[in-house]
């Protein structure tokens, strides 16, 4: 009981999803005496799920994070998974099954409503008692409510996009998956990729063009209505793997993952383009103004969010509707570089 208690204490101590994750299969690992533990990612694409897992722990080793080799992959599809396929169908608390090594895997889908995108695996050398599921069902429930809470509280209340508070944790996490991701050699690559010309992380700045109009002229519950709408726009014109934030008021920002200049441009052209072509209830047209620039590794998050206002503003003083490459901006003489340690200018 008291080993219990130490893990609960420890598991409501993170306020950070990669730490519960990890705190949670360490205790699950525990309890259950098991071989091994992971918790998986349930991704839903096009109608299909797949399975990856996220963080694994094996009997004598400490946990660690996984990480997809290939990080524009779903992972596997669930078809590999039968038992586990079938308890989703049917949604089910847990799946058994008895494996040809012999061991016994228990998946544990932990649910929110109808929805899963999250699932413990443990591995066993023998089968569970009830009082092992039991109790790992107990710390599922925890672990639910617990990520729950974290979600709440890294979202934006009135779009449900990421905060700004959590900016920063995910522009490194970004920037820690690029420096992996082209350090890795696949088998058949005959050298690395010239990754850096080729791919790049992007960051976008976003605001609504007139918004104060808006406002002004249909009331505050039709500008959050605009709001509501273009976060919505935001998630379906941007890839699964950007990140999407409300940065304040009706700025968004957005971090586009590995690719090439062409294609950010493309990608974001099309979301200002939605945006353009969509009939706002009552309100009609509203428009939007883009900045974007490339992420180096190497620079401060506040110089990168700096560049990408200038090319905003840019677009602001040019018409709006625009998006604006701060590069390109620089380039043709049409923007001065602020290559200064004082950020205190860009806000
Ligand atoms: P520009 O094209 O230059 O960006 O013009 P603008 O009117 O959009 O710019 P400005 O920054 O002057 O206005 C932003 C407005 O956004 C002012 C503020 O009242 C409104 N706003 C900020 N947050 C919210 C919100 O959560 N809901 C609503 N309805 N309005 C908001
Ligand atoms: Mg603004
Ligand atoms: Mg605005």
């Amino acid at each position: 009981m008291d080993s219990l208690l130490k893990h609960m204490v420890d598991m409501t101590g993170h306020r950070d999803h990669t730490m519960l994750d990890i705190s949670v299969i360490s205790a699950v690992q525990e309890l259950a005496h098991a071989s091994q533990t992971r918790v998986l990612t349930l991704a839903t694409v096009r109608g299909q799920t797949f399975v990856r897992p996220r963080a694994t722990i094996s009997a004598g080793q400490p946990a660690r994070m996984e990480d997809h080799p290939d990080p524009g992959s779903p992972g596997d599809p669930i078809a590999l998974f039968p038992a586990l396929a079938a308890c989703l169908a049917h949604h089910e608390a847990s799946a058994e099954q008895r494996n040809a090594s012999g061991g016994h895997t228990l998946w544990l889908p932990i649910w929110l409503g109808d929805k899963a995108d999250t699932c413990l695996e443990i591995v066993n050398p023998t089968p569970y008692t009830s009082d092992t599921i039991h109790v790992i069902g107990g710390i599922v429930s925890v672990y639910r409510n617990f990520q729950n809470l974290l979600d709440y509280s890294e979202r934006d209340s009135l779009t449900g996009l990421l905060n700004r508070k959590t900016f920063d944790d995910q522009l490194a996490k970004m920037l820690a998956a690029s420096i992996e991701a082209d350090s890795l050699t696949l088998p058949g690559e005959p050298e690395r990729r010239a990754h850096t010309d080729e791919e790049k992380q992007w960051l976008a700045v976003i605001d609504v063009d007139h918004f104060k109009l808006v406002n002004d002229k249909f009331g505050h519950l039709y500008g959050d209505e605009v709001l509501i709408l273009i976060a919505n726009l935001l998630t379906s014109s941007f890839r699964a793997q950007d990140r999407v934030f409300r940065f304040g008021g009706e700025e968004f920002v957005v971090l586009l993952r590995s690719t090439s200049l062409a294609n950010a441009k493309k990608i974001i052209d099309r979301f200002r383009m939605n945006v353009e072509a969509h009939d706002f209830p009552q309100v009609g047209q509203v428009t939007v103004s883009v900045g974007f620039v490339s992420i180096s590794a190497f620079e401060a998050p506040v110089i990168i969010l700096g560049r990408a206002d200038q090319a905003l503003y840019y677009a602001k003083s040019h018409g709006r509707n625009l998006a604006c490459h701060y590069d390109e901006l620089v380039a043709g003489g049409l923007l001065q570089t602020v290559e200064s340690n004082d950020t205190a200018e860009f806000f």
